[in-house]
C-alpha cells in the first residue's frame, strides 16, 4: 500500500476536523479507486516549529496559494490550503479576505458579527444578500498546484441565531433556508456550504493527481 502524507496548513482544529470529514466522505465515495493507496492528513500542530503564513494576498486564491506553497516548502510535503470569507453585497463584497479581522483583531468572531450588523443597521431586508467563498489550495512536492472554489449565497440576518458552527454563521441564512447556519448539524452545513463544495471538488483531483504519481 502507498501511502502519501498531506499537511493541512491551518492551525484551526475546527478546520482540521472538517477538512478530514469531508475528504473521507469523497474518499470513501471513491471506493475502490483509491483502494491501492492511503492518504494520511496531518495538520500543522505536527510542525510546532513553523511560524504562521502571512496572509499577503488581495484574493482568496492567492492567499489559499500562498498558504499551500509556503508550508509545502517548509515541510518538504505536498500541503493543502483553504481560504474563506464572508461577501456583503451592500458593502460592495467586504468583509472579504479580510473576514476573520475585519473589526480588527484576529478571529475575534463576535466583535466581526457585530461590526456587519451595524454596517447593515440602515440596510433593507431585500438588500442583505451575501455569500461565503472558500478556495481550496493543493500544492504537491515538486510545486504544482490545484484549486477550486466553493460559493453558498444566502442573506444576513438582523441579529445573531444559533450557537453551532463558528464566525459569520449566526448571521448567515443560506438561500432557501429558514435557519442560520449556525442552527445546521456539522454535515447538514457541509453538505450545502462553501467549503464542502471546493473540497468536495478538489478531493477527487488530488486523488487523481497522486494516482498519477504511483
Ligand atoms: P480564513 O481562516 O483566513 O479562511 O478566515 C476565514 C474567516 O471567514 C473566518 O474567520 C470567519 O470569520 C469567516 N468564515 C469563513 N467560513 C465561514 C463559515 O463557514 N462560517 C462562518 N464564518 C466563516
Amino acid at each position: 500500500m502507498i501511502s502519501h502524507r498531506l499537511v493541512l496548513a491551518t492551525r484551526n482544529p475546527g478546520k482540521i476536523v472538517e477538512f478530514r470529514r469531508i475528504l473521507n466522505e469523497v474518499s470513501s465515495d471513491l471506493g475502490g479507486e483509491i483502494a491501492n493507496y492511503k492518504i494520511e492528513l496531518v495538520g500543522l500542530d505536527q510542525f510546532s516549529e513553523l511560524g504562521d503564513v502571512e496572509e499577503t494576498g488581495t484574493t482568496f486564491l492567492e492567499n489559499a496559494l500562498l498558504k499551500a506553497r509556503t508550508v509545502s516548502e517548509q515541510t518538504g510535503l505536498a500541503a493543502i490550503a483553504d481560504d474563506s470569507g464572508l461577501c456583503v453585497d451592500a458593502l460592495n463584497g467586504a468583509p472579504g479576505i479580510f473576514s476573520a479581522r475585519w473589526a480588527g483583531e484576529h478571529g475575534n468572531d463576535g466583535a466581526n458579527v457585530e461590526k456587519v450588523l451595524s454596517q447593515l443597521e440602515r440596510v433593507a431586508d431585500e438588500e442583505r444578500s451575501a455569500h461565503f467563498t472558500c478556495v481550496t489550495a493543493f500544492v504537491a512536492q515538486d510545486g504544482s498546484f490545484l484549486s477550486e472554489e466553493g460559493i453558498m449565497r444566502g442573506r444576513i440576518l438582523r441579529a445573531p441565531v444559533g450557537s453551532n458552527g463558528f464566525g459569520y454563521d449566526p448571521i448567515f441564512q443560506p438561500l432557501g433556508s429558514g435557519l442560520s447556519t449556525a442552527q445546521f448539524e456539522a454535515k447538514a452545513k457541509d453538505a450545502i456550504s462553501h467549503r464542502g463544495q471546493s473540497l468536495r471538488a478538489i478531493a477527487p483531483r488530488i486523488t487523481a493527481f497522486l494516482d498519477a504519481l504511483g
